[in-house]
């Protein structure tokens, strides 16, 4: 055993904290520098609100808390890690996601004050998460005042993408006046998949092309053309495209005068669409993939119906993908939903028959959850599972920028 005194004389290892910071909810993982390997993680829900809940990879217990706030979930988190980690010494820098970038970000940035005020221009944007996101920097600054901070924004990724994909057919003042326009999300998922696609397949990054599809409970797909994304699914918000959990993905947006006229209000639709359309307005059980496949086996056919939805949807946007790219090496499925759910990645694939994309249904159950590999037949395109990783592109760019 090493005596005490020759521990403390260790250098201990630099970290890396990252923040998600939501409206209600208040997400961090620790990781060592150089390696990113994940040393703490913790995840505090219902902030603001009547019951709070905070769990750590560093507590075994799930703790209930009332009205907590996120500074007072945040020092919570802080107090458990310093029991563990001499943040004070170690910390190098803290990375938080931000999840509107607007078209002033293209890529992950360090914090100043004027990416703080771009950051708030991009309020308009994104109301309810940039404000949230805002405050968890301001939280972190005041708590490491000395530390440098970097912004990694969910929109960064697919500013690459060309104006046949971003601009809507509205009145192009739409998009000049009022920034009316595709902006997609989910960046820090398609470009790991990505960055993990090219290791895969030994070729440069600028050489991969690839339609990849995170669907968790937000769900997109993504065209990357050598490297870069050129079209994805979520548009001007991340209502637009796949169905997913709650949210309705495409819809005409005819439906919404219709609603107007019949009493709703705007706030109204907003609810509908965001927070009770999706998987579960259609199956009217839950958002949940697992429970409405166990739903759907014990003979529930409103669940049935739902992941049909969801995959129909799935395949149809998987084929206009398509147009956006001259080859393709791999259709990749991830996140929570498409790293698991063997039944949603062959309903999908089973659509995709005339364009070239077919199953090995042995491949396809076989494949150990969280690794990554091809669930292809031979005659198919390449189709992968890759699980993604948003919170280590948060770390990795943290890295490469401080
Ligand atoms: P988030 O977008 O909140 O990060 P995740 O990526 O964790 O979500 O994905 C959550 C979704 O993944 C849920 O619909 C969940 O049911 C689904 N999921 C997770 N594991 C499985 C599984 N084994 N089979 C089917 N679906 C699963």
């Amino acid at each position: 055993t090493i005596p005490k005194t020759y521990t403390k004389d260790i250098m201990p290892k630099p970290t890396i904290l990252t923040i998600n910071c939501g409206s209600s909810s208040l997400k961090f993982a620790l990781y060592e520098a150089g390696t990113l390997s994940l040393l703490a993680e913790g995840i505090a829900d219902g902030l603001g609100g009547e019951r709070a809940y905070l769990q750590s990879s560093m507590s075994a217990d799930k703790q209930h808390q009332a009205k907590l706030s996120h500074s007072g979930a945040l020092d919570t988190f802080l107090a458990q890690l310093s029991e563990h980690y001499e943040l004070d010494s170690t910390l190098a820098g803290v990375g938080h996601r931000v999840v509107h970038g607007g078209e002033q970000f293209k890529a992950s940035t360090l914090i100043n004050e004027q990416v703080l005020s771009q950051i708030e221009e991009c309020i308009p944007l994104a109301p309810l998460h940039n404000p949230a996101n805002l405050n968890g920097i301001k939280l972190l600054s005041a708590r490491f005042p000395s530390l440098p901070q970097v912004a990694v924004f969910d929109t960064a990724f697919h500013q690459t993408m060309p104006p046949t994909a971003y601009v809507y057919a509205l009145p192009y003042t739409m998009y000049k006046d009022l920034g009316v326009r595709r902006y997609g999300f989910h960046g820090s998922s398609h470009r790991c998949i990505t960055l993990e696609a090219a290791t895969l397949l030994k070729k440069p990054v600028n050489k991969v092309n690839l339609i990849s599809a995170h669907l968790g409970n937000g769900a997109s797909v993504a065209a990357i053309k050598d490297g870069e994304s050129v079209d994805t699914s979520m548009g001007m918000t991340p209502l637009e495209g796949l169905v997913m959990g709650t949210r309705s993905g495409d819809i005409d947006p005819g439906l919404y005068d219709y609603l107007l006229q019949n009493g709703y209000q705007t706030d109204d639709i907003y609810t509908l669409l965001n927070k009770e359309s999706g998987l579960l307005g259609v199956s009217g059980l839950s958002n949940d993939m697992r429970t409405l496949i166990a739903a759907a086996e014990q003979g529930n056919a409103q669940a049935a119906l739902a992941i049909d939805i969801f995959c129909k949807r799935l395949a149809k946007y998987i084929g206009s993908m398509l147009t956006s790219l001259e080859h393709i090496d791999a259709l990749v499925f991830t996140g929570g939903i498409g790293e698991n759910a063997t039944l949603v990645r062959s309903k999908t694939v089973a659509h995709l028959k005339l364009l070239g994309f077919e199953l090995d249904a042995e491949l396809n159950t076989a494949l150990p959850r969280g690794t990554a590999g091809q669930i292809h037949a031979t005659r198919s395109h390449p189709i992968m599972v890759i699980p993604t990783d948003e919170e280590k592109m948060i770390a990795l760019d943290t890295q490469t920028l401080i």
